[in-house]
């Protein structure tokens, strides 16, 4: 009997938690009236818990004790849970704010679809005894939610509850009613409310975008990914995009989208939109994502827009203007933010989106130095592709490993111009950016 029990276990793949307890396990409650409640059971005695994710300090706002014993304070750039009289503490609940919430270079916590679903991104749940590190890595968690509603958890259809082994970046949940429509590439929960006009282009583009860059970049590996888009009617004006490990997911969180839609150039926009982001999946691999460091974003954010114009200006020939222009407004762009920085220095002093306009125009320039030294034959697709099997290989992620190969298809000169571009501060970066071409 033991021996049968072991072997189902390992049959069905059960999570590693066998080995070692977690510390911290999360339970999340939604009740019919849309009270989201959370709660943390630890192992053993805490005087604090910290969180993995820190983006900045709301959920002090956000997140409500159950019991006034206990508080959220943030300390040098962290929060923390503890209990006001600083005594340790085994369980604590506390009740979520359940709205959508913009937090810079982090996914939102909540993304609410128009029909009362919503979306939760268990990552900002993830908390350690005191404070986290890389060695705190598994939690257990469990939702429960009220009859008459489902889960849909890496792509799988649950009602009532269930539970799970969550790691890493951690992932999107849907709670709500809506049904999943299952394509040949995707797995999709489109709001409802959504015009109607995004939601045709989402069932459409994004499974042509898929097969687009699955030609060119290789099957994705694991489950179908499933994509999310909701609609928040609110006076706002955000919209994000986002990846997780076969996850993509949108959210328009404004009051105007029926009057947007009718303008060609938001259109072309959202189409952009959707091409980034379903390029960013093809910067995963089974060893987890590819690039490196916050400040070193100008590699995986570049590159996902230079393969969303390209795969604009291939699909929807209509767009070229569009993205002509939007290629000038980014030198601009990029040309205006380093007289003032380094690109390296962007994240930090809050200029996060020179890593999509810089960037772009350096793996533009990639792309047509290595298409040039091989008379046509490889492109920044190639280059990629090797990337990607040298890092699952062992090798570093990140843009050393990147340029390395970018020294052999292209030139040591074009390294050490984007070396110079990247982590420099530039007296001339007009000059600087068109010697960037300078091979061609
Ligand atoms: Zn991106």
């Amino acid at each position: 009997m033991k021996l049968f029990q072991f072997a189902l276990l390992f049959l069905i793949n059960l999570p590693l938690y066998a080995e070692t307890k977690p510390d911290v396990d999360i339970a999340i409650t939604k009740s019919r009236d849309n009270t989201w409640t959370l709660t943390y059971q630890m192992s053993r005695p805490a005087n604090r818990l910290g969180f993995v994710r820190n983006p900045d300090n709301s959920r002090i706002e956000r997140w409500k004790p159950v019991s006034s014993d206990f508080e959220i304070v943030f300390e040098e750039g962290k929060e923390y849970l503890n209990k006001k009289d600083g005594t340790s503490f085994e369980h604590v609940e506390l009740m979520l704010t359940p709205t959508y919430k913009h937090l810079s270079k982090d996914y939102a916590p909540f993304s609410p679809y128009s029909d009362g679903g919503v979306l939760i991104y268990t990552g900002r749940l993830f908390a350690c005894i005191d404070k986290c590190s890389d060695n705190v890595n598994d939690w257990r968690v469990s939702m429960n939610i009220p009859q008459g509603e489902h889960l849909i958890v890496n792509g799988k259809v649950y009602t009532k509850s269930t539970n799970w082994v969550d790691r890493d970046d951690g992932m999107n949940v849907y709670v709500g009613r809506q049904k999943p429509i299952e394509t040949d590439s995707v797995i999709a929960v489109i709001d409802s409310g959504l015009p109607e006009k995004i939601q045709s282009s989402l069932s459409a583009d994004i499974p042509k975008l898929m097969v687009y860059f699955q030609e060119r970049l290789g099957k994705l590996s694991g489950v179908k990914s499933t994509l999310y888009a909701s609609y928040a009617k609110v006076d706002d004006r955000s919209s994000q995009g986002g990846t997780l490990p076969h996850q993509i997911f949108m959210h328009w969180n404004l009051n105007d989208l029926n009057k947007k839609v009718k303008d060609a150039k938001f259109i072309s926009q959202t189409t952009w939109f959707f091409a980034h982001e379903v390029a960013h999946l093809y910067q995963r691999s089974k060893v987890g994502v590819l690039y490196g460091e916050s400040n070193q974003s100008w590699l995986h954010e570049g590159n996902a827009d230079w393969l969303a114009a390209l795969a604009l200006l291939d699909l929807y020939p209509k767009t070229e203007e569009y993205v002509t222009e939007k290629v000038g407004r980014f030198k601009k762009h990029c040309v205006k933010g380093l007289t003032e920085l380094k690109l390296m220095d962007a994240a930090k002093k809050g200029q996060f989106g020179l890593y999509y306009t810089c960037g772009l125009l350096i793996h533009q320039a990639i792309d047509q130095a290595v298409q040039k030294k091989s008379n046509g034959l490889k492109n920044i697709y190639s280059l990629w592709n090797e990337f990607r099997q040298k890092v699952e290989q062992g090798d570093k992620k990140g843009p050393e490993t990147f340029l390395a190969l970018v020294e052999q298809y292209a030139s040591k000169e074009l390294v050490v111009r984007i070396k110079v571009l990247v982590e420099t501060k530039l007296s001339n970066p007009e000059d600087t950016l068109s010697r960037l071409i300078a091979d061609k």
